[in-house]
């Protein structure tokens, strides 16, 4: 691969840049992976799940449709075609073209009945208020990680008595892996203050810099010096037309934690409310609880 990235470095294109975007997330996911597999806590055991005594079995829990995101098959699938080019073809840039927007077959999500949804796990963790668990599985696998660490997480949260709190650890959780996965692919790829989609012409946005940041008619006052001086979850989880075509784009009822500690309504404003702090936003989906 290392070889293919200095090809598309060489051809330096808008195309050619968001393929080594690509390959870097697909890279830093591995490698994610790898010290996931180093550092997990999961014990090799057949036994059943048993909540009462605080075992979850994770072979047992079904998170497909969590794990297998959009955008993760997507990346998958770029990569699959990469790999499978010779670096000639990779300096044909209608190839390079055509890769960004080949998709993967779509996959079919089924529960199978002896399976627990994670959601469902976390919703009920979250009423008894189990907070000691051992998390054990036949073998350690990748999606059994993912289980792993959504289970751990949803625990600290759990741990926390405070309801503002508590939306606020979500919130924080989300907001860092979503930051983290957006901002450090560079998927926008600004150069001098024009994003991917401003430098194509492309329909949206309208405005021909600072990319997304603006409101109907000014820039967004969150923008300081080219960076956001806030953490807007709607904001976070948005992707314009231009990459969501490219297969770029998160879905909150993806997103683990948000679905198990936010109803449909509660994700609602999560999604929709732009140009807002964290604070504003708890503060109206708390207003919503109260109402309801
Ligand atoms: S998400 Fe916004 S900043 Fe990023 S490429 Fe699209 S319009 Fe530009
Ligand atoms: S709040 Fe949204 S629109 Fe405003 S600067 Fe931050 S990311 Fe950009």
């Amino acid at each position: 691969m290392d070889e293919k990235i200095q090809i598309l470095n060489n051809i330096n294109t808008d195309d050619a840049r968001f393929l080594i975007n690509i390959i870097k997330s697909y890279n830093s996911y591995i490698k994610d992976m790898k010290e996931k597999h180093t550092n997990t806590k999961i014990v090799i055991d057949r036994c059943d799940t048993n909540l009462d005594k605080g075992i979850i079995n994770l072979d047992s829990i079904n998170a497909d449709r969590y794990f297998y995101t959009k955008m993760k098959l997507r990346i998958k699938h770029i990569i699959e075609l990469i790999s499978k080019k010779d670096t000639t073809s990779l300096g044909d840039k209608k190839i390079l073209h055509n890769i960004i927007y080949s998709k993967p077959k779509e996959k079919i999500f089924t529960l199978e009945k002896n399976k627990m949804d994670i959601v469902e796990l976390i919703k009920i963790l979250s009423e008894k208020n189990i907070t000691n668990i051992k998390m054990v599985a036949n073998k350690i696998t990748d999606i059994n990680l993912f289980k792993e660490e959504q289970i751990s997480m949803a625990i600290e949260i759990i741990k926390i008595q405070n309801k503002n709190e508590r939306m606020a650890k979500v919130y924080d959780l989300v907001y860092e892996y979503l930051k983290k996965d957006f901002i450090a692919n560079n998927y926008c790829d600004f150069i001098e203050d024009k994003c991917i989609a401003q430098r194509r012409f492309h329909i949206y946005p309208l405005t021909n810099k600072d990319g997304c940041c603006f409101m109907q008619i000014r820039k967004c006052n969150h923008l300081k010096n080219g960076e956001c001086d806030t953490q807007c979850m709607a904001c976070r989880l948005f992707s314009c037309p231009y990459l969501t075509k490219r297969g770029i784009g998160y879905y909150a009822n993806e997103l683990v934690l948000l679905k198990a500690f936010f109803d449909k309504s509660q994700r609602k404003i999560l999604v929709f409310e732009f140009y807002k702090s964290k604070e504003q936003i708890i503060k109206k989906i708390d207003k919503k609880m109260s109402k309801d």
